[in-house]
Formats: C-alpha cells, sequence, structure tokens
C-alpha cells in the first residue's frame, strides 16, 4: 500500500534529520521514553522480550537497535536471559547486515552515561550500525597524557575498586545461569491417576505433546517449590502443600517449540534447552480443578494408560516410570 502524501514526508524527515541537523530539536520535543513506546511497524524481530528495531534517526542506511522491552538503564540490570538473547541478537545482526547491505563490518554500541553522547540514558540500547568506511564517525585524536604502562598502572592501583565491584555486582545483579529451569509435578491421586494438560493452542509442544502442570522459573528470590506452586495453582487451582512433595527426577533436557515472531510473522521450529526438575504429589484426594490462563483443559489418565499413551513425550514417560516403580 503507498504511504499517504504526509506519511511519505514524515518519513523523509526521519531519514533526513541527522544529516541536516535536526535531530537534537526533534529529541528535545519528545518528551516520555520512546523506547518504552515503541512503534511496533519498526520492530522486526522479538525473543525473551528483546527486540530489534530500526533507528528512526539512522546513521547510515540499515542501522538498527537492539534492546530490552523493559526500562532498564545499564547492562548490570539485565536478566541473564536477555543478556544472552543480545548476545545471539549481535551475532544474527552482522550477518544480517552482510546480506542486506553487503557490508561486513558492523559496530555494536552502547553509549553509557550522559557524557557518552546517549540522547536515551536511562533505556538500555545496542546500535548496530554497518560500518564501511570511517567516514560514519570521527574521532578526533587527542594529545595523550599517559602511555600504555601508566594507563595500566593507574587501573591496577584502583584494584580496591575493582575487586568491591566485583563483589558488589555478584550481592546485587548476578542472575543465575542463562538456562531455563522448568519445574513440573506429577500429581498422583488415590486412583493411581495423574494429571496431564492440554497446553493452550499458541503454547503447543512439537510433536503436540500432554504435559505435566509446571512451568519455568521466574523468580530467583524464592524457593524452586515456591514457583512450582505458583504454575500449578495458575495452571490447575490447586493450592499447593510445597511441604508434601518431592523431588523425583532432576536432569537437562530440551524439547522442540514452534515459534513464531509476530514481527516478522515467520513461523519456525526451535530448540529449547532446559534445567528440569519434577516434582511428585502423592495421595492427592480430588477435588474440582480447573484449568487456567496457560492451559486448555486438564486430564486425569491412569498411570498406566498415561505411560502407554502416544501423547505423552519420552522425558515424561521415564519420569512417570519411577513413580510406577
Ligand atoms: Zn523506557
Amino acid at each position: 500500500m503507498p504511504l499517504s502524501k504526509d506519511e511519505q514526508a514524515k518519513q523523509e524527515r526521519y531519514r533526513d534529520a541527522r544529516f541536516a541537523n535536526q535531530y537534537d530539536s526533534i529529541w528535545q520535543s519528545v518528551g516520555k521514553c520512546v523506547f518504552c513506546d515503541l512503534s511496533e511497524k519498526y520492530v522486526f524481530f522479538e525473543k525473551h522480550g528483546v527486540v530489534m528495531t530500526i533507528s528512526l534517526f539512522a546513521y547510515i542506511d540499515g542501522h538498527f537497535m537492539i534492546l530490552p522491552r523493559r526500562h532498564v538503564r545499564s547492562t548490570k540490570d539485565l536478566t541473564q536471559l536477555e543478556w544472552d538473547t543480545i548476545r545471539e541478537f549481535s551475532y544474527i545482526a552482522k550477518k544480517l547486515i552482510k546480506k542486506v547491505h553487503g557490508v561486513e563490518g558492523m559496530q555494536f554500541i552502547q553509549k553509557d552515561g550522559a557524557t557518552a553522547q546517549s540522547t536515551v540514558n536511562d533505556h538500555i540500547h545496542f546500535h548496530c550500525v554497518p560500518f564501511d568506511a570511517p567516514d560514519l564517525m570521527e574521532w578526533r585524536y587527542r594529545k595523550l597524557k599517559y602511555t600504555p604502562l601508566q594507563n595500566v598502572t593507574l587501573y591496577k592501583q584502583a584494584r580496591k575498586k575493582i575487586v568491591e565491584s566485583d563483589l558488589k555486582f555478584d550481592e546485587k545483579y548476578a542472575r543465575p545461569s542463562g538456562m531455563r529451569i522448568v519445574c513440573d509435578l506429577v500429581i498422583l491421586n488415590d486412583k493411581r491417576q495423574i494429571l496431564l494438560q492440554e497446553r493452550q493452542k499458541h503454547l503447543k509442544l512439537s510433536p503436540d505433546y500432554l504435559t505435566l502442570p509446571g512451568g519455568g522459573v521466574e523468580d530467583f528470590s524464592v524457593p524452586l517449590e515456591a514457583e512450582l506452586a505458583r504454575e500449578v495453582r495458575e495452571e490447575t487451582g490447586l493450592t499447593l502443600d510445597t511441604r508434601k512433595i518431592t523431588l523425583l527426577d532432576s536432569r537437562l533436557s530440551s524439547t522442540v517449540i514452534t515459534r513464531t515472531d509476530p514481527h516478522l510473522k515467520a513461523t519456525y521450529r526451535a530448540n529449547n534447552r532446559f534445567l528440569w526438575n519434577t516434582y511428585l504429589l502423592k495421595d492427592y484426594a480430588e477435588t474440582a480443578l480447573h484449568p487456567g490462563d496457560d492451559c486448555e483443559s486438564l486430564l486425569w489418565l491412569d498411570l498406566e494408560d498415561a505411560l502407554a499413551h502416544p501423547r505423552v513425550s519420552d522425558g515424561i514417560r521415564a519420569v512417570l516410570q519411577k513413580v510406577s516403580e
């Protein structure tokens, strides 16, 4: 669809703003956090709350940005998953710039702090700039005061600051490893039946397995069992007494998920690795359970039937085997 005359003019204003030195005056009239209020039509890829989006005021054709949806200021505020995603996106970015613009080089820039010429200081973003020639960015070199050895000596003399910052980071900002932790629960009732759930359409696995109630750990400030209880409550309405559950199995695993990127309208299968803890709740006296948000329906299956069920994955079958022994 062709753009309206006004829209076309607006697009050209964005395109020419930096070159025409109008960027600063446009910027100062904005007021709100533009990255919290991203225009979705410029976003072209997204995973784990991190997006790739076109820069409205590009430095050069093809310039785009990687940023978390969350309004956080600094790398230290990123979760491990966001950081890992940014790492992956920077890899994709370089490939993409070469493919689309034929440029082999990319500058990956994050400007930290007001004096680093960052206009949007308080919502972290990483620039991916196709870089083919130095005229794009001019550095005016200064006469230096320190030799390389003096430079390193100065930093080494600040060893107390380095150690102190290292400890402070571990204490305040360190996050658990990037691998997802999934906790789920075998609920065995007094009729030797177990509870499985039909996943909602947009959360289907591939193949389309039935799964145990549970899910990914989001809050690492509480015990894993508390996170499991939250998931189980959300999916089944059951209030779990975590003192009554035992750990049945803990292993590394992966599932193939079908992911659809809404921006690209691309659907593809991806491997999803995680640490998988399965707990057991025995002798559950059945009361009415109600499927919650993430769950289409709940079904009780005889343990023996579940073991042979075509929609029970090998992973769950192995753990149910332990229950039946
Ligand atoms: Zn923001």
